[in-house]
């Protein structure tokens, strides 16, 4: 896989149309201007790689439109050094996008096969988070507490052990909902026993499966 020109020029189209989308925040449109996202398709999807679509990446599982991959990264309010959980490794997409802007990345993928390649690919690009393989809903408590939390798959509900390893004044993005289709949520940490909710729309993720690590 190579980086050239035409890629380059594909981003900017893409970096346009998230703007055009209401994305503003800065950080994250260079973030996309910097990460060759077809690194993270198969060969066949490369020339699409900078559309605004959603493909399959192998078990069954699908990477994120860029537009719900940059909307989440703006909702977190990502400052630099700040310590990120994200569930749901997946192509390792949205990882990248979070290192890229200078977070400490912790990643959690249930599949063994997508947590491997993951790893190859951030590798590859020289990126450094710490990426496991295992259940997202226990998180990971000896790495806790984190600034924020990302998760990447459709929630039953809001794990409580993820709200445990956030800090007082973290932020969680959450996609809620059992069916096709979730509710993306901004939780806020007001104090270890308080929670503070808000609802950012509708969006369409596989779902987050517990006890089913393979
Ligand atoms: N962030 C990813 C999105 C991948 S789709 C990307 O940019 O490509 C969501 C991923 O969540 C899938 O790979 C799925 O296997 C994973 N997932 C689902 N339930 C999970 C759980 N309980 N723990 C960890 N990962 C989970």
């Amino acid at each position: 896989m190579q980086d050239s020109f035409k890629y380059k020029g594909m981003r900017k189209k893409l970096i346009q149309e998230l703007q055009s989308k209401g994305i503003k925040d800065e950080k994250v449109l260079d973030a996309f201007e910097a990460v060759p996202r077809h690194y993270f398709l198969d060969n066949a999807f490369a020339e699409q790689a900078y559309s605004n679509m959603a493909f399959q990446i192998g078990s069954g599982q699908t990477i994120s439109h860029p537009y719900t991959v940059a909307f989440q990264t703006e909702l977190l309010d990502l400052k630099k050094g700040d310590k990120v959980l994200e569930i749901g490794t997946g192509s390792g997409f949205q990882t990248s996008i979070l290192c890229q802007i200078g977070a400490k990345v912790f990643s959690i993928e249930r599949h063994k096969e997508l947590h491997l390649k993951a790893k190859r690919v951030l590798q590859h690009l020289k990126f450094n988070p710490r990426l496991s393989f295992g259940d997202g809903f226990k998180g990971l408590p000896a790495f806790a507490p984190f600034d924020k939390v990302i998760i990447t798959c459709g929630a039953p509900y809001i794990p409580q052990a993820l709200v445990d390893q956030l800090k007082v004044g973290g932020i969680m993005i959450i996609p809620i909902g059992e069916g096709e289709e979730q509710q993306m949520k901004r939780i806020v940490k007001k104090s270890e026993t308080e929670i503070a909710e808000e609802d950012f729309g509708v969006f369409k993720f596989v779902p987050m499966l517990e006890n089913k690590v393979k």
